[in-house]
C-alpha cells in the first residue's frame, strides 16, 4: 500500500491499516483528520452505515472498491471522505466563488494529484495556478456536428 500524502485528509496511514480499522462502527474511530471528524460530528454523522463500515476501511488504505448498496444507504459519504472533489471547476473559477474556492484550496493537500474537467476550457495561466495543477495535459474533445 502507498502512504497518503503528508497533511491528507484522511492522516497517515500504515500497511495494517485495513485490519486495525475493520469492524469499527463509529466514524469518530477512524483515521480521519480533525477537520473532517469534527464536520462529519456537526452535521450529526455518528455512527456509520452498513456500505460506510464496509468499505472505509479500505478506501482509506487506497484501495480499490466496488461497493453495492441499496438506494438511502449511504454511499455518497462512502465515496466522498476518501476523495476532497471540484466539479462544475468552470464555474466554481467565476469570481463569484472567489471566498469559497479559496477556502478549499487552503485545505487540500500539497502533494495531490488535480484534475480539472469543464464543459469550456480554460488555459487562463491564473486560474490554473489558483488549482496548482503542475504541468497539465490539456485534453479538449468536440463532438463532430
Ligand atoms: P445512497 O447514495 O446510498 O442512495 P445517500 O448517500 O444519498 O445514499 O444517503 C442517504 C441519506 O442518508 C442522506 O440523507 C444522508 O445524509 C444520510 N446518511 C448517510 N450516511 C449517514 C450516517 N452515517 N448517519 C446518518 N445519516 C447518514
Ligand atoms: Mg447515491
Amino acid at each position: 500500500l502507498k502512504p497518503l500524502p503528508k497533511n491528507s485528509p484522511v492522516g497517515r496511514l500504515g500497511d495494517n491499516t485495513f485490519s486495525r480499522y475493520a469492524g469499527v462502527v463509529r466514524f469518530e474511530q477512524l483515521p480521519l483528520s480533525k477537520k473532517t471528524k469534527d464536520a462529519l460530528r456537526a452535521s450529526k454523522f455518528v455512527s456509520m452505515t452498513d456500505i460506510q463500515r464496509a468499505s472505509l476501511p479500505h478506501s482509506l488504505c487506497g484501495r480499490d472498491v466496488l461497493g453495492a448498496a441499496k438506494t438511502g444507504s449511504g454511499k455518497t459519504l462512502a465515496f466522498i471522505i476518501p476523495v476532497l472533489v471540484l466539479d462544475e471547476a468552470d464555474r466554481i473559477l467565476d469570481s463569484g466563488f472567489k471566498r469559497e474556492l479559496n477556502a478549499i484550496i487552503s485545505q487540500l493537500p500539497k502533494r495531490r494529484q488535480t484534475m480539472l474537467f469543464s464543459a469550456t476550457q480554460t488555459k487562463s495561466v491564473q486560474d490554473l495556478a489558483r488549482l496548482s495543477l503542475k504541468d497539465p495535459e490539456y485534453l479538449s474533445v468536440h463532438e463532430e456536428s
